[in-house]
């Protein structure tokens, strides 16, 4: 069979429907969707022992020849044994295969073969059960370096492997996908020697060749495009300068004193605004160090020089809350704070949008209704776009497309996921950072405990003490309704025993805790319904709140100070801490309950991790170590392209390398016009498909 890139992957010996729609599952359909599905890791299987010799640790190859002919038994009823035994000159050691019946006619006695398994001792016997096996001298799964890929339920490795090295030959010869000059200058191997070693690399060397070209590749085509990214906005007209006010206006509307570092972040917001060029800063500091003050202040200085800002938040909850509190906040120094989302009636949206096309509203918060057509500000100054990573890159040029055409608004970007300083390079590299490393004073740290199942009963008595002391609890469950088909991406088998809001709230209040007020809270609720659920609990009259992870995000009841999480598992590190940091923004000790039944070790070390820590930015390394930066802002929702093969902890040298090439070829075709460079332009512009206000 002749394959090309094109050919279906239903073409392939031993793919039917059923293997073709897991493989689908993927994203893999066709060939060439094979030769970019890069391993994540490889297995060293070179090292070929004698029967003797064969350590009995781990996966090994022997090598030996078939003593006899293997015999087949039937133990019962959907049970085959094949077991033979095989011999060198050092040994024997006896095969066992479970329902695996083929192999009585693959194996013949008097062949040499290379098995792949682990050796273990019984009694006086050498045994190894289900190896995987191959004529000696084929080299195709083992004596080589073996490719481990991602799966998916009922594909297997071996199999996905075997499809690749068939897939492989449609290499041959493709195009050459980085210009000339960057390749040479920079000493990078050829496309075709780098798609084959990445997944069958001949040695070390060839794999790491591979990996340095296929990785720069990804991190150059990101920077080209985030230099585009970068070009647009130096391009466009000076900001609006905000002139300073005197800052003792804004604190004495403050029910506490700023933090050292909320103020000098202020200091740093009043600059930019007033400095005549746009802010584009973001703010990073952890759960709870008073993000919200800042933009109160941003807003206020807009506000104070008759111009408009806008606060977009990544939930209704989230900007209710904000409207509240600013509001209030706000009130004394007669600035109009309005609201606009989603779920407001359409008359309440009109009156909104009108006064805001009247320039009567100062600071509007809102979801993303605040993006939509038909807002039109009067003289947009200001966007703060809070809990950024919610939001993609191209909503945030959504909305500073609002502002007037010559004067672009200050954008302000507040981020409580510390973002490891390599990725926030790439992601934020066209914007000023500034930190703020300090919590407000009088919090008391938050313990956190991972317990198992057996414990439940505990926990549940302790949700119970809490309340009785006159807290309130969350309860954080990883999925709304009860689904058993319903595998999570990445996951390998379906997603039972997950906790789901609805029954589980029901079982609590029946079963549990029949005396206290349970409610729930999800985002397949109506914005009316989660509004009223948030605010009951934020008014103490709910004492166990059952949520998903809406509640993740910003959301502030002080009185609150224990949250469990249950199948803590299943969920990122840095989303555990943001979830615990729901809890602990009172003067109550707080409390945080991570409870699995995970038999993963890999799991537990995660969770202990979270234990052990409070530090945000440790935290989000090392997930950012486990899940890559692709899972790091869930679903690709930061609006870049995902990295397959570039490790964006660690492949610091190779990115800068690669962002100086971008410079250099932008530098000498600003926009990608030479016909040499035509294909990096559409390279780009695909890489870059989701955001499309980088290429208007
Ligand atoms: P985040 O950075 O997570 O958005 P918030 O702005 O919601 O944090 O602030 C968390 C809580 O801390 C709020 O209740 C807020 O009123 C309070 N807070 C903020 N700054 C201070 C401060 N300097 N002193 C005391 N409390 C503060
Ligand atoms: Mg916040």
């Amino acid at each position: 069979m002749e394959i090309t890139r094109d050919t279906p992957l239903t073409d392939f010996p031993g793919v039917g429907e059923a293997r073709a729609r897991k493989l689908e599952k993927l994203g893999l359909s066709k060939a060439g969707d094979l030769l970019t599905w890069y391993p994540r890791d490889y297995e060293d299987r070179r090292k070929v022992h004698t029967i003797r010799d064969a350590p009995l640790e781990g996966r090994v190859c022997v090598a030996a020849m078939a003593a006899e002919h293997p015999r087949l038994s039937r133990v019962r009823k959907g049970l085959e044994l094949v077991q033979v035994k095989v011999v060198d000159n050092t040994g024997a050691l006896h095969l066992t295969f479970f329902n695996q019946s083929y192999v009585e006619r693959a194996i013949r006695a008097g062949e040499e073969y290379i098995f792949y398994g682990t050796v273990e001792v019984q009694g006086r016997r050498r045994t190894m059960v289900n190896p995987i096996f191959e004529r000696a001298g084929t080299q195709s799964v083992t004596g080589c370096i073996m490719p481990v890929y991602r799966l998916t339920a009922g594909i297997s490795n071996h199999l996905l492997a075997s499809l690749v090295r068939q897939a492989l030959p449609c290499a041959e010869g493709i195009s050459e996908t980085l210009p000339q000059r960057v390749r040479q200058a920079r000493s990078l191997a050829a496309a075709e020697f780098a798609v084959k070693n990445i997944h069958f690399p001949q040695d070390e060397q060839a794999l790491d060749l591979a990996r340095r070209r296929l990785a720069f590749e990804e991190l150059f085509y990101l920077a080209v495009g985030l230099s585009f990214l970068k070009d647009r906005r130096d391009q466009g007209g000076g900001g609006l300068a905000v002139p300073p006010r005197p800052k003792e206006e804004f604190l004495a509307l403050l029910p506490f004193a700023p933090t050292g570092a909320q103020s000098r972040v202020m200091d740093e917001v009043a600059g930019d605004m007033a400095s005549g060029r746009p802010m584009n800063r973001l703010v990073q500091g952890d759960v709870g160090s008073g993000k919200t003050v800042v933009a109160a202040y941003a807003g206020w200085l807009c506000a104070g020089s008759g111009c408009q800002g806008a606060l977009m938040a990544p939930t209704e909850v989230l900007a209710e809350q904000h409207f509240k509190s600013l509001s209030t906040l706000l009130a004394p120094a007669e600035v109009r704070v309005g609201l606009l989302t989603g779920s407001m009636t359409a008359a309440e949206k009109i009156k909104t949008r009108t006064a805001l096309a009247r320039g009567e509203i100062g600071f509007v918060v809102g979801t993303h209704a605040l993006i939509s057509d038909g807002v039109e500000f009067a003289n947009l100054a200001l966007i703060v776009a809070d809990e950024q990573h919610r939001f993609g890159v191209a909503q945030r040029a959504a909305l500073a497309a609002k502002g007037g055409e010559d004067t672009p608004p200050h954008v302000l970007v507040m981020s409580a996921t510390p973002i490891p300083r390599t990725l926030a390079l790439i992601i934020y590299g066209d914007l000023d950072v500034s930190v703020i490393d300090q919590l407000p004073p009088g919090r008391t740290p938050i313990s956190t405990y991972v317990v198992r199942e057996d414990k439940r009963q505990r926990m549940y008595g302790f949700v119970r003490k809490q309340v009785a002391e006159g807290r309130q609890a969350y309860i954080i469950c990883p999925a709304v309704e009860e689904n058993p088909d319903a595998a999570l991406p990445g996951e390998e088998s379906p997603a039972l025993n997950l906790k789901a809001v609805k029954t589980y709230a029901d079982k609590l209040q029946k079963e549990v805790f029949p005396d206290l007020r349970v409610d729930i809270l999800h985002g397949k609720m109506k914005p009316r319904e989660k509004e009223a659920a948030m605010s009951a609990f934020a008014r103490g009259e709910t004492q166990v709140l059952v949520a998903t992870t809406v509640v993740e995000v910003g959301v502030d009841v002080p009185n609150a100070s224990l949250i469990i999480i249950e199948n803590a598992d299943r969920f990122g590190l840095s989303q555990l801490h943001q979830l615990r940091g729901r809890v602990g923004r009172g003067q109550h000790p707080s409390h945080c309950v991570l409870i699995t039944a995970t038999h993963s070790l890999e799991a537990m070390e995660r969770l202990h991790t979270l234990a052990s820590t409070t530090d945000g930015f440790k935290i989000s390394e090392e997930d950012l170590k486990a899940r890559g930066p692709g899972d790091f802002f869930g679903n690709r929702q930061h609006g870049l392209p995902q990295m397959k093969l570039a490790d964006l902890t660690g492949d610091m040298r190779l990115l800068s390398e690669a962002q100086e090439a971008a410079r250099e070829l932008l530098e000498a075709d600003p926009c990608l016009a030479a016909p040499e460079n035509r294909p990096v332009w559409e390279r780009v512009r695909r890489l870059f498909a989701d955001t499309p206000d980088i290429f208007n």
